[in-house]
């Protein structure tokens, strides 16, 4: 990997005031555009007349691909392993995107995602191709969960089995509509019926004695963003591909990579040996003739005849494109893709000091917290529009709303829909934006092509959907229904008691 940022080559030290930059190496392969390119660029329709000064630096690859986050590493390995020369365009100061392994109070802490899972093909064969180590959360001791007349204790075992109870009508019929899960239409006559139905109908239809919803709002808010927001398909979905059934759909927030998940996106990154460039957030994104124009927000030019657009759904309309995206990728980005306002919240608790899970109803702040290893920090995370995780005391009561006696001895937090080049956390859809965008946003635009775990049509908004995005969009097979089936049933654990109640919730 060769590394600079649109400002030329950085320097390690820059890198490590960062806090999460990346390691300097080689400076960029820079082509100078010199006569014979600009002839091209006069013929494709851009006059050297309406470039700023910096234009003269434009380079020339056979693919840019925008983002490296897991989908845009991915792509730009497979891309270099059929012979492209791949300059890969980020906008921040790190890699890894919407995964963020950091360290905190002197612990490794991931402020984005987590968690993989065998029943997650693409990335478990991605972490076994680098042997990177796989450990699993221990579990907690206790489970506080919502009741009519407040929160309870609940032994976790207990908690887990009536959390199956209820969950698994939730999904009925699922065999049927998912029959294959990694194919999200096999059975679209009925998907075409059912998603238009949200969470909450869902909820509703089931017709849940009340102290039994108050158990299950927690999730249905977590995942959707809101129960109203999430649609009943994308939550099916997920439970199909965890092979229908509790154990399954529970046990993805397991297991971790040891060294933290920057660890597989370097060993990918290693494997494209692209031309990488940090603070490089793309402008815009010019197609003439058989050129592509990607321009940097320092008015950088960059050429190639492919572009791979590997940022978020939500980041789609914040970069101008000419000729504009199609409209369903319009109406998508506008819409907004996945849930809005996440903050994921890393707590060092004073009090209590023992390992737990906390679950609350749909419109606390925080919706679920949990400590999973012995000594470790508390995670937690909120989808409330109005939860300010930069007040301290807006935190600590929060906490304090679940577990009265909580001392909050310090907290980092990252608020998702803040960032700018996230603009939200993973995707989860909106009733209707499985039938009437998925496919269509899938396409490609030309001559840019579009790869995010957004738009995967397995685990659309886990890790693994990023890595079958990346894949797919570079031409590499992705995994089928039945090899993975029979890879997640082979594939060699660290097994753990999945008895034990532990957390329902990937994000
Ligand atoms: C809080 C949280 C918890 C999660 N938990 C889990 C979990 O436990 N398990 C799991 O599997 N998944 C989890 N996920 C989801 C998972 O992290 C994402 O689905 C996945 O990382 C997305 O990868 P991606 O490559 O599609 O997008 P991203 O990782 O978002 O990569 C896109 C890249 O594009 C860059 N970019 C954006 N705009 C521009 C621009 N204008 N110019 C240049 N570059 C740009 C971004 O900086 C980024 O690096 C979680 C996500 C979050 C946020």
């Amino acid at each position: 990997m060769r590394t600079t940022t649109d400002r030329g080559p950085i320097s390690a030290t820059a890198s490590a005031a960062s806090g999460h930059g990346e390691a300097a190496s080689h400076p960029a392969r820079r082509t100078l555009f010199k006569a014979a390119g600009a002839a091209t660029l006069a013929t494709a329709g851009l006059t050297v007349a309406q470039r700023p000064a910096a234009a003269a630096e434009e380079t020339r690859h056979d693919v840019i691909v925008v983002g490296a986050g897991l989908a845009g590493v991915t792509a730009a390995r497979e891309l270099r392993a059929k012979g492209k020369r791949v300059l890969l365009l980020e906008a921040r100061d790190r890699i890894g995107g919407r995964t963020w392994t950091d360290t905190w109070q002197g612990q490794q802490i991931e402020r984005g995602g987590t968690w993989v899972d065998p029943t997650q093909p693409h990335v478990w064969r991605e972490l076994s191709r680098y042997n990177i180590p796989i450990v699993a959360d221990s579990g907690v001791d206790r489970a506080i969960l919502p009741t009519l007349t407040g929160f309870q204790e609940y032994d976790p075992v207990e908690a887990y089995e009536r959390q199956n109870e209820l969950f698994t009508p939730f999904f009925d019929g699922s065999r049927e509509y998912f029959p294959r899960p990694y194919e999200p239409f096999a059975r679209e006559d009925l998907i075409r019926r059912l998603d238009r139905f949200s969470l909450r109908d869902r909820l509703d239809q089931l017709d849940y004695a009340p102290e039994d919803e108050i158990r299950l709002t927690s999730t249905t808010s977590l995942y959707g963003g809101s129960s109203e927001r999430g649609a009943m398909t994308h939550l099916a979905q997920w439970w199909a591909l965890a092979g229908w059934n509790f154990e399954g759909f529970h046990g993805v927030n397991t297991f971790r990579p040891q060294p933290g998940t920057i660890a597989l996106v370097r060993a990918i990154l290693d494997d494209a040996d692209a031309d990488v460039r940090l603070n490089s957030p793309v402008a815009s994104v010019t197609q003439r003739g058989s050129l592509v124009r990607v321009t940097t927000r320092a008015g950088r030019h960059h050429l190639a005849p492919e572009v791979v657009m590997a940022v978020p759904v939500n980041v789609w309309r914040t970069i101008e494109f000419d000729p504009p995206l199609p409209v369903a990728h319009r109406v998508a980005s506008h819409q907004g893709f996945g849930v809005p306002h996440e903050k994921k919240l890393w707590l060092d608790l004073a009090n209590p000091d023992d390992r737990f899970v906390a679950e609350a109803p749909e419109g606390y702040p925080i919706c679920i917290m949990g400590r999973f290893n012995e000594g470790a920090l508390t995670v937690a995370f909120s989808v409330k529009d109005t939860f300010d995780v930069s007040d301290r005391a807006q935190v600590e009561s929060a906490v304090r709303d679940i577990i009265p006696d909580a001392r909050l001895a310090g907290y980092t937090a990252t608020d998702w829909h803040a960032d700018e080049f996230a603009l939200g956390v993973g995707v989860f859809r909106q009733p209707f934006q499985l039938i009437k965008l998925h496919r269509d946003i899938q396409q490609p635009h030309g001559n840019v092509k579009f790869a995010t775990a957004d738009i995967a049509d397995g685990w659309s908004g886990y890790i693994d959907g990023a890595i079958e995005s990346g894949l797919r969009v570079a031409g590499s097979p992705t995994l089928s229904q039945a090899q993975a089936m029979s890879m997640a049933s082979a594939a060699a654990l660290p097994r753990v008691d999945r008895g034990s109640y532990r957390s329902l919730w990937a994000f």
